[in-house]
């Protein structure tokens, strides 16, 4: 094997730009990844019929306030102003998201401003969260937020069937994701810096670990290959992006995941639903959203238009070792056994471990993307 500098176990997001920051510092760097192809579950598709990009494991929308990240992936692809909208079906009727003016008015058949908003807000949410101590799980967060009506229509049914278990056996952070808002705004993410690359995501990673100092191997997994290729003493400077319980053969047990199965249609349509997400709130649907992806590129007049459309149902799941794993499960048994991983990979001097799997984090890409930069800017080789 050629010398390198510097090994990168894991092309997602995270792992490719390690891998381009420590090529423009001059490293020589080896990417190893595991599947087939980079990218993660950023990884698309082209529907050859359509020319449609399928995100083959579930949208994903760039969207940031960060500077620097915005700054950065720039420099490799175009965004094309796509702007997020998730709209709810539920008891037959269909509303936008998130929790604002648009959705208050619909659903209680008001016409309230800006300004009397809030007010609304508070005597609901009092009625079913009387206050007085912190929210203590999820559902005393979302009642707290919003009030038990909305919580019971949008949020209740859709978050066990997301996380299969009742919400107030969540913690209260992951509903702090969604933005309630005063205003008519219902862009879904507060970033005004969003988009869909215009020449797709697969061209983002291309480019990322298009450098002459990266060398990449797919269909290596390097937990494997570390053993075979080298003794321990000698492996250079590694950045993996793997599970973090794997890394250690799961002795402390295995980190809890929530999975995901996609059921993927073409329509014969051209408009599904005419718009790109759709979540179904209610408990007698199992799934939690369809996705439309030709939405996503609203710019691409031939998709657009092509006669039929791609779907995409999403189930949540059960996850075992084995099955891939998409959202991190917060519970303190799990805050628990995961200090115990990190504590280990701390005794590792040669090893950066990160990204949403090496973490444990229920990462947005922008976030990937800045924990990255953080990582390889600071790493002395
Ligand atoms: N959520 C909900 N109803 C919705 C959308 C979201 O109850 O219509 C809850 C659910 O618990 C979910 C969390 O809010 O896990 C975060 O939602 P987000 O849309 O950010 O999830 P993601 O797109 O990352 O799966």
């Amino acid at each position: 094997m050629q010398q390198v500098d510097a090994i990168v176990a894991g092309a997602g997001i995270w792992g490719c730009v390690v891998a381009r920051v420590l090529a423009e510092k001059g490293r020589k760097v080896l990417v190893l990844e595991k599947r087939p192809h980079v990218g993660g579950n950023v990884r698309c598709e082209t529907d050859p019929e359509t020319g449609i990009e399928i995100h083959v494991y579930g949208s994903h929308i760039f969207h940031t306030h960060i500077d620097r990240v915005w700054d950065f992936v720039r420099r490799f692809v175009e965004f094309n102003g796509y702007q997020h909208k998730v709209l709810a079906r539920h008891a037959g009727k269909t509303y936008f998201l998130p929790l604002g003016l648009t959705l208050v008015n619909q659903f209680y058949g008001l016409d309230l401003t800006p300004a009397e908003l809030p007010a609304f807000v508070a005597a609901e949410s009092a009625k079913g969260f009387a206050g007085g101590r912190a929210p203590a799980n999820f559902e005393e967060q979302a009642i707290a937020f919003i009030g038990k009506p909305l919580y019971d229509a949008f949020i209740r049914e859709y978050t066990r069937k997301q996380w299969g278990t009742d919400p107030r056996n969540l913690g209260a952070d992951v509903i702090r994701r969604l933005p309630v808002r005063a205003s008519y705004d219902v862009n879904y993410f507060p970033d005004y810096r969003q988009g869909i690359p215009l020449t797709g995501y697969n061209s983002l990673f291309d480019r990322l670990l298009d450098h002459p100092n990266i060398m990449l191997e797919c269909n290596v997994d390097w937990l494997a290959w570390r053993n075979k290729s080298l003794i321990a003493s000698r492996q250079p400077l590694t950045f993996y992006s793997g599970p973090i319980d794997a890394l250690f053969g799961y002795k402390f047990g295995p980190l809890p995941w929530r999975s995901l199965r996609f059921e993927q249609e073409r329509v014969p349509t051209v408009d599904f639903q005419g718009t790109s997400v759709v979540n179904y709130t209610d408990a007698d649907v199992a799934f939690t959203r369809i996705h439309e992806f030709k939405h996503y590129h609203p710019e691409d007049a031939a998709a657009m238009s092509a006669p039929s459309t791609i779907i995409c149902r999403e189930y949540p799941q059960a996850w075992k070792p084995g099955d891939e794993p998409y959202y991190p499960v917060d519970t303190p048994e799990s805050r628990e056994r995961l200090a115990l991983y990190q504590a280990e990979t701390a005794k590792m001097p040669n090893l950066v471990v990160g990204g949403r799997l090496g973490e444990y984090k229920y990462y947005d890409i922008d976030r990937s993307i800045d924990r990255a930069l953080e990582v390889a800017s600071n790493e002395v080789l």
